[in-house]
């Protein structure tokens, strides 16, 4: 399956650095052409401006939440359908960091996820157990029960991707073994044979920690079908030399 190398920027990019490091992703891009799919997401400030440098590129937009409806009374929020409009084609739902700080349940992320799939975005549902948990033996019930609640029923495998990333792992450097991510990447792709159609056609991301050296090795684990990316999509060599490990 073609890998995807998303680049999830999270809050960070004023006008002048966000537009640079784009426009450095999109000569990568057009210089060396890879054999994966490449997608960034920047905060919403900077999405029509991205949408406007990647216009004609091989590298793909999304955001990084939407709300559950697509317009209406909702201060401060942002639809699907806006996202759209931009040129998304993505949007990261159910973040470890939404979750936490936002307090985001499974049951909000698959209302999300069915505004996102209503207004033809490809929603990136992410799960990923604590340390807690795993330190607990919880890491896959913890994983079933997000993917669960999580995912609307009725898609089918390429309408969606889900992103496995361990929230000890996320921004701290430290990353699970090849055999742990192994273990829950099958575990993924076997609960999602009941949830969704055709789940073999899913894309199951790793995320957490993931750099130019570890990306070789993580990318190569079976049902691992591409990464998502935070501090090291911020570093547009760092990120391609990840982009060029899921090639
Ligand atoms: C993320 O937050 O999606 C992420 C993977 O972050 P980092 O790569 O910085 O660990």
């Amino acid at each position: 399956m073609r890998k995807l190398a998303a680049g999830n920027w999270k809050m960070n990019g004023l006008k002048a650095d966000g537009t640079a490091l784009a426009k450095e992703v999109v000569a990568r891009a057009a210089g060396a052409p890879l054999s994966c799919d490449i997608l960034i997401c920047p905060p919403a400030t900077l999405l029509d401006r991205v949408a406007a440098i990647l216009a004609g590129s091989a590298v793909a937009l999304g955001a990084q939440n939407c709300h559950t409806q697509q317009k209406g009374a909702h201060t401060g929020e942002i639809g699907a359908a806006m996202l759209k409009d931009l040129g998304c084609s993505y949007v990261i739902l159910g973040h470890s960091e939404r979750r936490a700080e936002q307090g985001e349940s499974d049951a909000l992320v698959r209302a999300k996820a069915l505004a996102a799939r209503a207004a033809g975005l490809v929603p990136i549902v992410c799960v990923g157990e604590t340390l807690t948990e795993r330190d607990g033996g919880k890491t896959l019930d913890v994983l079933a029960r997000q993917l669960q609640g999580s995912i609307p029923e009725g898609l089918a495998g390429g309408e969606l991707v889900i992103a496995y990333e361990p929230v000890w792992a996320i921004g701290t450097g430290r990353t699970p073994t090849t055999a742990q991510v192994a273990e829950v990447h099958a575990h993924i792709r076997k609960g999602l044979a009941g949830q969704v159609r055709d789940a073999a056609a899913a894309r199951i991301l790793y995320g957490g920690s993931v750099k130019p050296s570890n990306a070789k090795e993580l990318m190569s684990v079976p049902d691992v079908n591409g990464a998502l990316i935070g501090g090291a999509s911020l570093i547009a060599a760092d990120f391609w030399s990840i982009a060029e490990a899921c090639s």
